[in-house]
């Protein structure tokens, strides 16, 4: 497995997916580079595999994190800096990305050829664009034969571009430059690159899967994947069961059932200042993006508020957005905000909360409504990508048939999400309505079991 850890949902799969594959007999290890945080982990031992890539050398050094078999990146000149993995500490994109993913394909590919102490992988699984070369750089060195490659798209808004005329620089062949290949609009992608390349192509949900394929989700990279469309597949990932288990959770006040949540919730009014009311208390722990549509939920809380319905939010993201919903909390009673990005924090807060709202404008997978169907918490969503796939709506048909787990509409507008939020008030008001889909929502499994059954199909299909 060849992975970087964009964001907080991907590094979440890059952990998970290994130790649920293991039960499944697939022997993984995670490739990634060794940013300042990870060294902690680090075992000794190390093998020089070049002593000149990109501008210095590199080692691969085995580590641990927990269960995790991990297989760091030594390369100082790459990736020993502070800063995020992608972004300066100014925020501006590092100038060298091109050079520091790329190392990560390329190596991937070395290692696939040379193996690990002992090592010898049959499929290397790669995630998103920082990934996206290494299927390249393993028919380059003439391995594709022996060793496959699988590609997952955990969105596919991040293209991971970078010019052409880093292309000989950076290894790369010239056969792989062209507008069937790796080339994007005059310059060349990594994301692009797996996708064309690797043995089959994955993402994170069925549903978007399929939106994949079309220009409103596909972004710029539909035409490309309607190419693959018989090797693309759609996976939901799961989330870790340890983690998130109501009755172990050390950062709440554990519970088993709906009923027990009322120290949860009253512990949440009080922190974050929202007085107690008979209307639900609705929660959100996100980026602040307009993907995650949280430019519009501010605008359909009126009716919601009205009806005596309450909101925590937790967030952090776009600085215009901070403002708005900071300045939003001081004039309603009825709505707090804390602004960073605090992980006991959002266990508490999902804990706490009657609902949350997931309102994404696209949402490969999303985890936090699967967090909140674990902790009996109704997701009220958006119907797209792995959002429609994991919420069972409360229509008169899924109620009758005792299914019902949380709230779906579409499409993600100003009117549809107050519609929805209504629908949650109605729900919560019938007190067996609600006990029903909490206790649905707290059976609906959403660990790795099956996921992982079928990513080791896949494995095992490709070799
Ligand atoms: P994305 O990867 O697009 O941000 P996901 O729902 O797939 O969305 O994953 C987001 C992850 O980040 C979840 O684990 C969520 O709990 C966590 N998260 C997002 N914002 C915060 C925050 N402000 N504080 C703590 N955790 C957060």
């Amino acid at each position: 497995m060849c992975a970087a850890d964009k964001d907080r949902g991907l590094a979440d799969v890059a952990g998970a997916l290994p130790a649920a594959l293991s039960g499944q007999d697939v022997d993984m290890r995670v490739l990634l580079p060794a940013y300042p945080q990870v060294w902690p982990h680090v075992e000794a031992g190390d093998t020089v595999f070049e002593e000149n890539l990109f501008g210095g050398p590199v080692r691969v050094r085995p580590a641990r994190a927990g269960d995790l078999q991990l297989l760091l990146l030594d390369a100082p000149h790459l990736y020993d800096r502070p800063g995020g993995p992608y972004l300066d500490e100014s925020g501006t994109d590092w100038h060298d990305n091109p050079q520091r993913f790329a190392a990560l394909g390329y190596l991937a590919a070395r290692l696939a050829a040379e193996g690990a102490a002992g090592w010898h992988p049959q499929v290397v699984h790669c995630h998103d664009w920082q990934a996206g070369l290494a299927p390249i750089y393993l028919r380059d060195m003439g391995l594709s034969d022996h060793v496959k490659s699988v590609l997952t798209i955990h969105n596919v808004a991040f293209h991971g571009l970078f010019p052409r005329e880093l292309r000989a620089p950076l290894r790369l062949p010239i056969w792989a430059d062209h507008l069937g290949g790796a080339e994007f609009w005059g310059q060349l992608s990594m994301l692009k690159a797996g996708i064309v390349y690797a043995d089959r192509v994955t993402t994170v949900s069925p549903t978007y899967a399929a939106e994949l394929l079309t220009p409103e989700f596909g972004m710029g990279m539909e035409g490309i994947l309607q190419t693959r469309a018989a090797d693309l597949a759609g996976i939901l990932n799961g989330i870790d069961l340890n983690a998130w288990n109501p009755q172990t959770d050390p950062a709440i006040t554990p519970f088993t059932s709906h009923e027990d949540k009322a120290a949860n919730r009253a512990a949440l009014e009080a922190e974050f200042g929202l007085e107690p009311g008979e209307g639900p208390l609705a929660v959100v722990v996100s980026r602040l993006t307009g993907q995650k549509g949280l430019d519009i939920l501010p605008d359909a809380l009126g009716p919601f508020l009205e009806r005596g319905g309450r909101l925590a939010l937790l967030g952090a993201g776009d600085p215009a957005l901070e403002v708005r919903w900071r300045s939003l909390a001081e004039r309603h009673p009825g709505v707090g905000v804390h602004i960073g990005y605090d992980e006991a924090m959002s266990h508490r807060v999902i804990a706490g909360g009657d609902a949350i709202l997931v309102p994404s404008r696209f949402e490969p997978c999303g985890l936090t409504q699967l967090y909140g169907l674990r902790y009996g918490t109704i997701p009220v969503v958006a119907r797209t990508g792995g959002l429609a796939d994991t919420v069972i709506d409360s229509n008169d048909a899924a109620l009758k048939a005792g299914v019902a787990t949380g709230v779906q509409f579409s499409p993600v507008t100003v009117d549809a999400v107050s519609r929805a939020l209504i629908r949650l008030c109605d729900l919560h008001a019938d007190k067996n309505i609600w006990t029903q889909l909490v206790r649905n929502a707290m059976r609906h499994p959403v660990g790795w079991d099956s996921s992982a059954a079928t990513y080791a199909t896949l494995y095992q299909g490709l070799v």
